[in-house]
This record gives structure tokens, sequence and C-alpha cells, in this order.
């Protein structure tokens, strides 16, 4: 079976005051000891994380990796100081990152190979926009941008997969339990042909877009949902309602 797994996207919020508390209020709840977290505060913040967590189920992540370990890279983050400040994973391919920044395919699964070789673990974010949704080619999308990943990466144990679609993702509308499981589903049966059946059963997909303590449950009994990947309400009480969601 595959462990459930809420992972927190911070993005560009926070401060030290709010950051702190947001892990003592994760370090006094009382969280099931079989459910994975990573919170990903942004990268100023990643020992001031690191530092308060006292809970063994917790871990912390960057959002964001370069692709070498040190050089005149201004600006960029490396596995080897992401690791360095205690944190174990990154996000990689956010949709704002892919976006925003016009990272590429390409370069997305060049930073998740170069975290992954310097022994960080990786949530990979894949997606379609609206646009591609209508169109219909939201698993050629998604299926594009895991290709990138498994041309260069045949080890996936370290990598977990979050499937966001963009029109979800901030917008209050989430998708329907139902399409993320076929979707999710999608997902998995395009992996059993680029790494193999038993990667792809292993591989967590988490769903992330508009995921909050309310809506959680609703998914509940949805195979290949593996957990959350959660943006906004990560930030709130409620991502403790998200963590328990399952029990
Ligand atoms: P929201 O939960 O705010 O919609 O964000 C989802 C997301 O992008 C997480 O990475």
């Amino acid at each position: 079976a595959r462990q459930f797994f809420v992972g927190g996207n911070f993005k560009m919020n926070g401060s030290n005051e709010s950051i702190t508390k947001i892990v003592e209020g994760l370090n006094q709840a009382d969280l099931p000891a079989n459910v994975q977290v990573v919170i990903c505060p942004p990268a100023p913040y990643l020992g001031l994380a690191v530092a308060k967590n006292t809970q063994s189920t917790v871990e912390v992540g960057a959002q964001n990796v370069y692709t070498k370990a040190s050089g005149a890279y201004t600006g960029e983050i490396s596995p080897q100081q992401i690791l360095d400040t205690g944190a174990t994973w990154t996000l990689t391919g956010h949709s704002e990152r892919r976006t925003l920044l016009k990272e590429s395919d390409e370069f997305i699964a060049e930073k998740t190979k170069f975290a992954l070789d310097s022994g960080i673990k990786v949530i990979l974010c894949i997606g379609e926009t609206l646009e591609e949704r209508k169109s219909g080619v939201t698993l050629d999308v998604c299926a594009r941008q895991l290709d990138a990943v498994s041309k260069i990466i045949s080890d996936w144990k370290d990598i977990v997969i979050a499937y966001e679609p963009v029109w979800a993702i901030g917008t209050g509308l989430a998708a329907t339990p139902e399409d993320a499981e076929e979707t999710h589903k999608g997902i998995r049966d395009h992996l059993v042909k680029t790494i193999g059946a038993d990667q792809a059963a292993a591989v967590r997909i988490l769903y992330g877009g508009s995921v909050n303590g309310k809506n959680a449950p609703e998914f509940k009994d949805k195979a290949n949902v593996d957990g959350f990947l959660v943006g906004g309400a990560s930030l709130k009480p409620e991502f403790v309602d998200i963590i328990k969601s399952r029990l």
C-alpha cells in the first residue's frame, strides 16, 4: 500500500513570525503516525522550519532547486544548500514556475535528476491548463511532462508526483474526486509503460488544487489519489484536518 502523503506549499508567503506559528501549530497537533507530511516554506525560512519542527512525521522541503552544486548562478539554490538547512525535499515543476518563470519540461527534468542524485527527494508537479483540458489533451500534457523526466531518470523511488490542474490552483474550484481519480489512473497507466509496472504501482500521485479541510475527505475512497499538495490551506489550521482526512 502507498503511504498517504500531504505536502504544504507555502508559495511566496510567510515571515519568521507566521512560519514559526504554523510549525508550532503542527507540533501541537496530534498527527497520525502513518501520514507523511512535507512543508515547503520559502527558501529563507527552510532552516527556521527545520529548527522549530518537532514532529517525526513532518519533513521540510524547498519550492525550487537548481541543477548545479555551487558556482556563479546568481539567485539560485543548490540541492546541497537545501540539505545543509536540514530540508530533505524539493518541489519541481510547479505550474507557477512553468508559467511565470518559463521553465521547460527538460529543465524541470534536469532539476529533478540533479536533486535526486544529490540525495534530495522530489515532489514533481504536473498538470494541464484550462484550455488544454477543454481540448481534451489532459493526459497527453501530463504524459509529456512525465516523459521528459522518465527519459533521464530510471529510479522513481524518491519521487512523488503531484497532479495539479492549473485551473484548480488557487481558484477555489477543486477537481471533483471522480475527475482526479480518472486522471490519476491515466497517469499511472502511462507510467506502467514508461517506468514499469512495479514502479508505477509504488509511486504516489497527489492531487493539488484548492484542497481544503472540507473537501479533502471526499477523495477518501479514490484508489489512485495517494495524498494532496496543498497551497493556501497549508498556511491555516485546517492543514491538520487535511493531514487527518484519511482517518
Ligand atoms: P491551492 O491549494 O492554493 O489551490 O494551491 C495548490 C498548489 O499550487 C499547491 O502546490
